[in-house]
């Protein structure tokens, strides 16, 4: 298991919970904020971005980094799960095809065409540390013939962003010591041989790590426990492994004992804009087990006049200073200053719990 990536930026400790900063800042917080929780590197997207602020400004601006005043990694994601979430929803957001994807935002007639080389090579003149490749996404309880054609597109596209990918490293002269990292992604849904079919193919292109690719939940909203299993084992320990789009507290544990490093949600700081706040129930040190949290919503008027810490053992800048009753009324009277104050609250407790496995390695 690994305990660190060598980025441009310096080292990256993991695991590594990456908050969304989707449209390039975790909403709420400025980059000052974020480094208090703790948190060392962020997840943007590329298709996003490239619509707001568009890519003609971020490289006026000099690149993310420099546009969120965030010195830390960045990773950007690739625009493959923007496409599932669109256009396999619905048609009229726009088309996939081999050679890449077609969308046309709220079904206007203006359209964006993403191709795997595209996606890399924005990515890396944006300057982020990790780049993504472009894949065709799927839900997992998609026929297998969808998740067998997804498979073999994905691949096909994996082998044109590793081409793009080495084409701009010529042309830009970075070394191994500068270049970002690229990870593949790896769909193939719930079928074991499918996912192993495409694990094998990107292994063979050659990346520098991988990405659990498609929805990671079931219809339950419960974790598709056994073939993200599976999914690690086909990958050698000495790639880092990403679950892309896991970030419930317990489903984070649950992928770190599988061997998965790396993590990144929007769940943490959307709960908390919307009054869910979350509190550890254990001690706080060591991997968790058992029932170790727990959910506070502020909305309850049991908090009105509760002078209490959201949680008693956090020590972010909200726990430090502030009371549930003060957050409860800051959330009732809908202050902007709210969000932040419990942005920052959520985004410690993922900080806490990855610094707790962290300093356990021996807990899986
Ligand atoms: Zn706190």
């Amino acid at each position: 298991m690994l305990d660190s990536l060598s980025l441009g930026r310096g080292t990256l400790l993991l695991p590594a919970f990456l908050p969304d900063a989707t449209l390039g800042v975790v909403r709420t917080l400025d980059s000052e904020d974020v480094e208090a929780c703790g948190i060392d590197a962020v997840v943007m997207n590329v298709f996003h971005l490239m619509q707001r602020p568009g890519s003609s400004t971020i490289r006026a601006l000099g690149g993310l980094h420099e546009m969120f005043g965030w010195q830390r990694p960045i990773m950007t994601d690739s625009g493959g799960f923007q496409a599932y979430s669109l256009i396999r929803e619905n048609a009229r957001y726009g088309a996939l095809t081999d050679r890449g994807i077609i969308f046309r935002p709220e079904g206007s007639r203006r359209k964006i065409n993403l191709t795997p080389e595209k996606s890399i090579q924005l990515q890396m003149a944006y300057g982020a540390d990790i780049v993504v490749c472009l894949d065709d996404c799927t839900s997992a309880d998609a026929p297998y013939e969808v998740q067998h054609e997804a498979v073999r597109r994905t691949i096909a596209w994996a082998k044109r962003c590793r081409e793009a990918y080495d084409q701009r490293l010529a042309s830009t002269g970075q070394g191994e010591a500068e270049r970002p990292l690229i990870l593949g992604v790896v769909q193939g849904g719930n079928e074991p041989d499918l996912r192993r079919e495409c694990a094998e193919a990107l292994l063979e292109i050659g990346f520098d790590g991988f990405g659990l690719g498609g929805w990671p939940l079931d219809t339950e909203g419960d974790l598709l426990a056994d073939i993200i299993a599976y999914l690690r084992e086909q990958i050698p320990p000495e790639y880092p492994m990403h679950a892309l789009g896991v970030g419930h507290p317990q489903h984070v544990v649950t992928c770190w004992k599988m061997g998965y490093e790396m993590f990144d949600s929007s769940m943490p700081t959307r709960d908390a804009r919307h009054g869910r706040l979350l509190v550890m129930d254990d001690a706080g040190s060591g991997p968790p087990e058992g029932d170790w949290f727990s959910y506070l919503y502020i909305r309850d008027e049991q908090h009105v006049k509760d002078g209490r810490p959201v949680s008693e053992t956090c020590d972010c800048l909200t726990c430090r200073r502030y009371s549930r009753a003060f957050l409860h009324h800051l959330y009732s009277i809908k202050d902007g200053l709210y969000n932040r104050l419990a942005t920052m609250h959520n985004l410690r407790f993922m900080a806490r719990l990855i610094e707790r496995l962290r300093g356990d390695g021996d807990g899986r």
